[in-house]
């Protein structure tokens, strides 16, 4: 199944283009300039505070993590996931992934939520299908990708590279595998 979604910038359809069309798991960086109060579906009121939100998922389906990210840094009006509703006040900056088929969402939110800085910012987001009190978490400044990009992939498991992309919509992107510590 193919999510229908519109790329209204030409940079993320080409950042969703260098993401691997391959099963995996991905942490979404998204960053919110502004204060606003969100409604997340049925879930209930979100009060966005300017900085950084990270939403870890995991792509399973047809098209991976490509048509996953696709779907995440297009604009949608089919509100589906959690993080659709999210979409309307932030703006993607970065993806960490992983393209193995280990299902790694679980572990990577557990670790986020251990990372100094980090705040909850509402319980049950993106968890609707597990255990975890949450599959988003709000930093006022991101935490260094190199300091966390070692304990995410021993949380992976993971035998394929672990992959960080630019998504940031007005500049172009670029697709750098991180070297194995
Ligand atoms: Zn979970």
């Amino acid at each position: 199944m193919s999510t229908p979604c519109r790329d209204a910038n030409p940079a993320t359809a080409a950042t969703a283009a260098l993401i691997p069309a391959h099963a995996g798991s991905y942490a979404l960086w998204l960053v919110a300039a502004q204060r606003r109060r969100l409604t997340i579906g049925s879930l209930g009121a979100l009060a966005v505070q300017p900085g950084f939100y990270v939403y870890t998922g995991s792509a399973h389906g047809p098209g991976g993590l490509r048509a996953r990210l696709r779907h995440h840094l297009g604009r949608t009006h089919r509100l589906h996931w959690h993080v659709d509703y999210l979409r309307r006040a932030t703006q993607p900056v970065e993806i960490w992934c992983s393209d193995d088929n280990a299902v790694s969402e679980h572990a990577w939110s557990a670790l986020f939520a251990a990372t100094a800085g980090a705040s909850l910012p509402l319980r049950g987001f993106g968890a609707s299908d597990c255990d975890c009190p949450s599959h988003l978490f709000h930093f006022s400044r991101m935490p260094d990708h190199a300091a966390l990009a070692a304990q995410l992939r021993a949380a992976t498991r993971a035998r394929r590279p672990f992959l960080r992309f630019s998504a940031k919509e007005a500049v172009l992107p670029v697709a750098a595998p991180v070297p194995r510590a």
